[in-house]
């Protein structure tokens, strides 16, 4: 009853958020932030932008360490984010509630059940939790290819299904278990080029774990889909499968 309530409210809502308009400068800026924004038919358009509007109202924005959102930082953030959902009806990362984030990397207490340090972070992301992000390696990386919103997205993503594992949700039992040998076969590949010292298309950050794997592939998959494409073609088949979308076919 109170979950039936709840959705009510959450319609209502965002009905009366989407018949504002979004801010002016967002029509000059989206072509320049979303690369793929310029070539996309008017309803794509419309929904990155709408999603974007959802994602700015209700997520609970926090600067840490002295930063102050602002409204250009929140545009860039729900902008990667909405990237992420143009394939998806009806879905704006509803379990995350909060965004944290500090003006450039942040240190965290790590352990492995044995040892305890401290280490420097860049992002952080929890299945049923804030997203945490540092500004200036977000930028940084944007200028690269690298995707730091899509990345710890990914990760929440992941997380969703229990526990994140680089074992996302796929429809059904074939792609999950394409996913399984397609993914650890990449990683093996991935690791035993890194050790002969070989070039890799994927950042070897990749090779950290199946998590890991699964983060960085999605960044490639919206930053470099052609390229992904020609190069782990069975992977990037799978990644349009999660996310509902093809972008190798964007212009
Ligand atoms: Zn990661």
């Amino acid at each position: 009853m109170f979950g039936l309530f709840h959705h009510w409210l959450t319609v209502r809502r965002r009905r009366a958020l989407l018949a504002q308009q979004p801010p002016a400068f967002w029509e000059e800026w989206l072509p320049e932030t979303v690369t793929w924004y310029a070539g996309w038919p008017r309803e794509i358009q419309t929904k990155l932008a709408r999603n974007m509007q959802i994602f700015i109202a209700e997520k609970r924005w926090e600067g840490c360490n002295g930063l102050t959102v602002n409204d250009e930082m929140k545009f860039l953030i729900a902008a990667q984010a909405a990237l992420m959902l143009t394939g998806v009806e009806d879905y704006c990362f509803e379990e995350i509630t909060t965004i944290l984030l500090y003006p450039r990397q942040f240190r965290r207490k790590a352990n492995d059940g044995l040892l305890e340090w401290y280490e420097w972070r860049s992002g952080e992301a929890w299945a049923r939790g804030p997203i945490v992000l540092a500004w200036e390696d977000l930028m940084e990386g944007l200028a690269e290819h690298q995707n730091l919103v899509v990345h710890e997205l990914a990760h929440h993503i992941d997380g969703l299904n229990g526990s994140m594992s680089g074992q996302p949700w796929f429809p059904d039992r074939t792609t999950q278990e394409q996913w399984e040998r397609v993914s650890q076969a990449g990683l093996r590949q991935l690791r035993s080029d890194i050790e002969a010292g070989k070039e890799t298309f994927l950042d070897p950050y990749a090779a950290t774990s199946r998590a890991e794997y699964f983060a960085v592939a999605s960044e490639t998959f919206f930053e470099m889909p052609r390229d992904l494409r020609a190069i782990h073609p069975d992977l990037y088949r799978l990644l349009t499968m999660i996310y509902r979308v093809d972008p190798a076919e964007w212009r």
